[in-house]
Parts: structure tokens; C-alpha cells; sequence
């Protein structure tokens, strides 16, 4: 039998006290967990990739924090790494819930079985879909790494439809980001098309940005492209409720 996590045994690797970015019109805490399977060549927090390193802070350090936040935070973000790795996520989420805030979840969906979990304890989720099926152990770095988030997408998809109209809809975005040395023109307008195909109504297409991420960047001709144009007027925005651009 498997033994249940703990809240307490969540590895956090930073904290974010108040971001206006990290959850689209919420204020919120963001917690970033320690740990990914992959290894994106544009990775913006490459030191939170190895699961075995050990975080900086500890569970009862973000109930301090959100005791000392209640009315001045909506939410908190669980953001990483990839969150759905640390099977103490769900507990953590109950406690959120628990202390009066919302629940948050940035995922690049590595982990289907454990995000349909945590779906039911989660109010808003951005979902990465980082490419066509075909494209994606390229921006990975891991072989077979297709399936799980696309898989993920469904789940997500699914749970918005169950949860309709009741007092806590799950709202979602799903986000790609750009870089010219992985996807072109075509390939991004096939990705949007996909999406919408599939039912998504709110995609925020994120451009490269350097900070934070490995220099040279692995897998990619980066100096070349990363500053090549994209037609991102060729997007299919009618076909979202929401398109953005960051
Ligand atoms: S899934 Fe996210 S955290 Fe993991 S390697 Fe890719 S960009 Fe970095």
C-alpha cells in the first residue's frame, strides 16, 4: 500500500510573496517546487530541474507566509519545476484551500495520473503544450515525452466540463512558448488550430526570453534564431475566446 504524503514533505524550492503575473487577473503567493522529468532547452528555472536537490523552504514556512497574506492574496500558484511530480502537492492544496485561498497550478502535464488527482482541489491551471506531438521531445530533451501532455490537455478539458456551473468551475489557460530555433510559422498557426480543434478557448503564445534560461541554450541554434521574427499576425485568433501574446 502506498503511504500518503504529508503536506510537510512538499520540496519548495522558492516562494514568491505577491505576483500579479503568475495567475491571470490574481493576486497571488507563487510556491515553486523542485523537480521536472524534462529538461526544455528554454527552461527559465534550470535549478529547479534536479529532483533530488534539496528546496530552501519548508511547508510550514508558505501557512507563515499565507497567515500573514489572508486578505491581501486570492490565491496561491503552485508553479516549479513541475508540481505534479511531489505526490504532497494534494494535501498542500487542501491546506490552501483550507486556510481561504484559491488554488493555482502551473504544469507542463508530465504526470497525467496525478493531475487528475489534483484537478478537483484546483480553481485555475496553466496548462504548457509546448508543441505538435511530433516536436516535442526536441524542446524536452526526453524521448516519448508527447503523450503525457496531451493526455493532460483531455484531462483538463474534461474537468472543465464537469465542473460547469458548479461554485468552483475550474478556468484554464494553456500556454506555449516560442522560439523560433524549435517551431516556425506553420507549425505554431497548426499547433493554435490543434488546440481549438481540441476545445481550448484561452492559449497564451509566450515569446523567448532570455533571463534565466542556460546560455547557449542546448538543442537549438539560439544566436541565429532567437531573435527571428515570428508572424504571429498569422495566428488562428478567431478561433480562441482568448489569444494572447506575452
Ligand atoms: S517543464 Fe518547465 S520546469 Fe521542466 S524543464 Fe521544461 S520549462 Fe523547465
Amino acid at each position: 500500500m502506498v503511504r500518503a504524503a504529508a503536506a510537510y514533505e512538499l520540496n519548495i524550492a522558492g516562494i514568491t510573496p505577491f505576483s500579479t503575473v503568475d495567475w491571470p487577473d490574481t493576486l497571488a503567493a507563487t510556491v515553486f517546487l523542485q523537480g521536472c522529468p524534462w529538461s526544455c532547452f528554454y527552461c527559465h528555472n534550470p535549478a529547479l530541474i534536479d529532483p533530488r536537490a534539496e528546496g530552501e523552504y519548508s511547508w510550514s514556512d508558505v501557512v507563515d507566509l499565507l497567515c500573514d497574506r489572508i486578505g491581501l492574496v486570492d490565491g496561491v500558484v503552485f508553479s516549479g519545476g513541475e508540481p505534479t511530480l511531489q505526490r504532497a502537492l494534494i494535501p498542500a492544496m487542501e491546506m490552501v484551500h483550507a486556510l481561504g485561498f484559491q488554488v493555482g497550478l502551473h504544469t507542463a502535464g508530465a504526470y497525467p495520473g496525478l493531475l487528475a488527482q489534483a484537478l478537483p482541489h484546483v480553481d485555475w491551471v496553466g496548462l504548457d503544450i509546448k508543441a505538435l506531438p511530433g516536436d516535442y521531445d526536441l524542446v524536452t530533451g526526453r524521448q516519448n515525452s508527447a503523450n503525457a501532455p496531451w493526455r493532460s490537455l483531455e484531462l483538463v478539458l474534461g474537468n472543465r466540463l464537469l465542473r460547469a456551473g458548479t461554485d468552483r468551475p475550474l478556468d484554464f489557460e494553456v500556454r506555449t512558448t516560442v522560439h523560433p530555433g524549435a517551431i516556425d510559422d506553420a507549425r505554431l498557426r497548426e499547433l493554435g488550430c490543434r488546440l481549438a480543434d481540441a476545445g481550448v478557448d484561452c492559449w497564451a503564445v509566450q515569446r523567448f526570453r532570455e533571463t534565466g534560461a542556460r546560455n547557449p541554450l542546448p538543442r537549438v541554434q539560439a544566436a541565429a534564431d532567437a531573435d527571428a521574427p515570428l508572424a504571429l499576425d498569422d495566428l488562428p485568433v478567431e478561433r480562441f475566446v482568448s489569444l494572447v501574446v506575452r
